[in-house]
């Protein structure tokens, strides 16, 4: 059997002629700076196995990763209650597609796509400002793990706010169909800042083992969520955390995943893993391209597959 570390460092070989193919999310101008030529992954065992290669050490902008561990902040304020405002079927749509929420009055299809996040948003704001809200979520993701390795980078956040005109749109029909407690612009700056928290993949391999764990961390020793909540949590991920690729990520990967348009991807194998991959180019639909491949030369690999 070769070691996780073999393993890893194999399919990095594998898939470094696929990195740089696809493209950048320029319509965040933050995010069109980073070199294209970056891969990393890390690998985090419940029983303390680390395995890391490529630029994994390196931090990137976690975008809608954000939107698992806001989901799970959530559940844990609300409870089953967050159902009433946000569905848990896939959207069938892009991340920032409008089209579904006139249909269903305001309803999103399910937290992961953009007005779903956004209605969360809205959730972990009550009873507190912006600022603490998006402290807490920083400090929620960052964990058991060392201060500085979760930071909120305001250049991201400012550029995000100033092209997030699509965002701006589904907040203000949210907020039409009376979805959003909390002014517009609130909901906004909690969610841009959100998706502008920046971590490597080390630190987010680390941050999300919870989910692999039953909601029990085993490097923070405590609790995260409940057993429940864990699966639910990836059951939610498997069908809706690549939007209109889902199909394709569960059939190439077979693990609960998600993504974000700064080129990371988050995988949970129950039971053993989490896995956290960066490569900042995307597919047509928003997902790291080589990531994705590098996931799926891992799961192969590995057997990890939960089908
Ligand atoms: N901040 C990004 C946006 O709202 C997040 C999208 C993503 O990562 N898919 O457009």
């Amino acid at each position: 059997m070769p070691t996780l570390q073999a393993t890893l460092e194999e399919a990095y070989e594998a898939v470094l002629p696929e990195v740089g193919q696809g493209a950048l999310a320029n319509y965040i101008p933050a995010l069109a700076r980073v070199p294209k030529t970056k891969l990393g992954a890390a690998i985090v065992t419940l029983d303390g196995e680390e395995a890391r290669v490529g630029d994994s050490d390196e931090a990137f902008s976690m975008q809608s990763i954000s939107k698992v561990f806001t989901l799970s902040m959530a559940l844990q304020k609300v409870g089953a209650t967050l159902w009433h405002r946000v569905g848990r079927e896939p959207s069938g749509t892009a991340f920032n597609s409008i089209v579904q929420l006139e249909r269903e009055h305001g309803i999103p299809r399910n937290p992961l796509i953009n007005a779903g996040a956004l209605v969360v948003s809205d959730v972990l704001l009550e009873n507190r400002g912006v600022q603490e809200t998006v402290g807490a979520i920083r400090d929620f993701v960052a964990g058991g793990l060392d201060a500085s390795a979760v930071v909120v980078d305001a250049e991201v956040a400012a550029s995000e706010a100033e092209t997030g005109f699509r965002n701006a749109s589904l907040a203000n029909f949210l907020k039409s169909f009376r979805n959003l407690n909390h002014p517009v612009a609130a909901v906004l700056e909690v969610y841009f800042h959100q998706c502008a928290l920046s971590l490597s993949c080390k630190a987010l391999a680390r941050a999300d083992l919870f989910l692999a764990a039953d909601g029990q961390d085993p490097l923070r020793g405590k609790r995260i969520v409940s057993p429940r909540r864990a699966r639910r949590v990836n059951s939610v991920m498997l069908m809706c955390g690549h939007y209109d690729a889902s199909g394709d990520f569960a059939f190439r990967v077979g693990l609960p995943g998600k993504s974000g348009v700064g080129g990371g991807i988050l995988a949970i194998v129950p039971g053993r893993a989490a896995i956290a991959v960066w490569s900042p180019c995307l597919n047509e639909q928003g997902n790291s391209l080589a990531g994705t491949a590098l996931l799926e030369r891992i799961a192969a690999q590995t057997g990890w597959s939960v089908f």
